[in-house]
This record gives C-alpha cells, sequence and structure tokens, in this order.
C-alpha cells in the first residue's frame, strides 16, 4: 500500500512548487541554495530563515514579510514526521540567520540543527506548554499510544498564537529595522487567531456528538480545546500500521458511539480509514492535520474549513 505521496527531491522543481511566502513580496529575492552567499542580518537585505514544516513556515513568512526569504524544509505533498533532509540542506543551516523547528516532532531536523544550527535555531516547543500524547478515552478503550509528548500544538489557535509570538520577538530581534513592521504583523495574526479560536469555541458548543475517529493521533490538542474526544487509528505519528485488533477496537467504539464519520488526512492514504468507515457505515472524510501546506488559502482557510467538516460530522447547531 503507498502511504504517502512520493518526496520532491529536486530543490528547484521544491522552490517553483513552494508557496513561500503569505506575501509576494516575501519570495524570490533569494534562491533557495542557488548561491553559497552569506546571509546578512543588516538592515539591507532580508533574513535567511528555514523552517522545519508548514504552520512553521506559515508564521516565519508572514511575520517576516519582506524582511525574511523562507525556505521550508519539508517539500510540498511530503509527510513531515518522517523527513529525511539532504546534505545539502544540512549544510545550509550553518549560513541560515534563523532556523525554526519543534524539537520531538523531526527527529531528521532535531540533529540536523544540533550539528549546524545551535545559535541560529528557534525551538518552538519553548514557547507553549505541551501535553501528553496518551489521553484517555474511556474505560476498556485504549488510546493507540503508549505515550510521549504530542508535538501537534499548531492545532489550537492558541498555543500556535503563542509560537507566533515567540517567532516575532525573535525576528524583530534579528531585524531590528524592521521590529515595527514585524510586531504589528505579529499582532495582526495573533489577533486572527484569537477570532478563530473564538469560532471554534462558538462552533463545537453544541454538537450531537463529540467523539472524533481520526487517522493518526494528531488533534490532541484540538480535542482538549473544544471539549472532543479523539480516538486515532494510528499513534502520534502515522507510519505505523494498525494491527488487527487496533482496527477491530476502534470500529467497535465507532459503532457504540454512533460515529458517521472516519476521518483521513491529505499525506496518508485514506485507504485504512475508508476500510473502516465501510465496516461501520460511515463515511470517509477529510480532516487537516495542516501538517503541509494546504492545496488553497492558508493555516486559517484550512482551519475553518476543518471546524466545517467537524460541524458537519458531529451535527453541531449553528452557533
Ligand atoms: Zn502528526
Amino acid at each position: 500500500m503507498i502511504r504517502r505521496l512520493p518526496v520532491l527531491l529536486t530543490p528547484l522543481l521544491a522552490l517553483a512548487l513552494c508557496g513561500c511566502g503569505a506575501e509576494a513580496s516575501g519570495t524570490g529575492t533569494a534562491g533557495t541554495g542557488a548561491s553559497g552567499t552569506t546571509a546578512s542580518s543588516g538592515s539591507g537585505s532580508p533574513l535567511h530563515v528555514a523552517t522545519a514544516f508548514y504552520p512553521l513556515e506559515y508564521l516565519a513568512a508572514r511575520l517576516g514579510g519582506d524582511a525574511a526569504t523562507v525556505e521550508d524544509l519539508t517539500a510540498p505533498g511530503a509527510e513531515p514526521h518522517d523527513l529525511e533532509l539532504t546534505p545539502q540542506q544540512v549544510g545550509r543551516l550553518s549560513s541560515d540567520d534563523l532556523v525554526v523547528y519543534l524539537h520531538g516532532f523531526q527527529p531528521a531536523v532535531d540533529e540536523a540543527v544540533e550539528q549546524q544550527a545551535q545559535d541560529a535555531a528557534l525551538d518552538v516547543a519553548t514557547a507553549t506548554s505541551q501535553q501528553d500524547g496518551y489521553v484517555p478515552v474511556e474505560e476498556g478503550v485504549e488510546q493507540a499510544d503508549e505515550g510521549g509528548l504530542d508535538p501537534h500544538v499548531w492545532l489550537d489557535p492558541e498555543k500556535y498564537a503563542e509560537i507566533a509570538a515567540a517567532v516575532g520577538a525573535r525576528l524583530e530581534q534579528l531585524a531590528p529595522a524592521q521590529a515595527g513592521a514585524i510586531a504589528t504583523r505579529t499582532e495582526q495574526l495573533r489577533g486572527e487567531l484569537t477570532a478563530l479560536d473564538g469560532e471554534f469555541t462558538r462552533g463545537l458548543a453544541h454538537c450531537e456528538r463529540d467523539e472524533i475517529v481520526t487517522s493518526h493521533n494528531a488533534f490532541g490538542y484540538l480535542a482538549a480545546a473544544y471539549g472532543l474526544q479523539q480516538i486515532s487509528i494510528t499513534g502520534l505519528t502515522p507510519e505505523q500500521e494498525p494491527s488487527p485488533g487496533r482496527l477491530a477496537d476502534v470500529a467497535t467504539y465507532a459503532e457504540e458511539h454512533g460515529v458517521t464519520t472516519i476521518f483521513f488526512e491529505e499525506l496518508v492514504s485514506p485507504a485504512v480509514a475508508q476500510a473502516l468507515a465501510d465496516e461501520v457505515g460511515a463515511q470517509a472524510v477529510e480532516l487537516s492535520p495542516l501538517e503541509g501546506a494546504p492545496e488553497q488559502g492558508d493555516y486559517l482557510t484550512q482551519m475553518r474549513v476543518d471546524l466545517k467538516t467537524l460541524q458537519t460530522a458531529l451535527g453541531c447547531s449553528p452557533a
């Protein structure tokens, strides 16, 4: 079974396809890897920022604006958990002004940062609190994970806003001549995230069901923030194959709770979720954990698509 899309390895192709930069002015001034020039943090040339995966790329590009050129280490269409970096990508980190990553999410990035970019790195895990991946569901129902810190902090808009504040503050330090504009953009985004949080709170307040059956254990923070119960087919990383026993347990849970929807995600094959949905008479529907760039729009628009998807699946009445 094909479990994920092929990784685009050609840097030029990745660059061509990469929607890097929320604003057009944020891209194109420096070719990714096209030169070995030393980045300067002076006011004249933009900061070179590397980000580990899409939600961090979105923050750096949006908050940095034309003060930064941003390169995402995870190619479009690639599943970021098990990212492998090329020697060229690892080498380039040593000349970046800033590397934004989430310690504990992508082992290859953790290792590369330790080797090449300790002084230039920002670990966004230090900007917020993390919860354990093991959240009890109910008696007799096990989660897929034994435990371990859950890295999927960006799916709680309030936590994502905390991370935005940390990224914005670091960019201000690195580009003091543009600090005012960066601070303004950071405040703007934090306001939008507060509004998004309110939409989720209101939109999920009155629902017929609160159980979400997901592909991998990515929605723990979203569930905790909005009073949902998540049961996932696989654990904190999506590459494990679920055992027949696990599938049977999840199917039983779905039937007992009248679950109408089994969620799959865009970067992992929907085959398992579809099979489970068929077995329990539910629909398989995409719910994005935003581990890659959305096909359309950005973090905020995709989160609103997810909210609508959840409202439909859970039978929520309009806020
Ligand atoms: Zn994940």
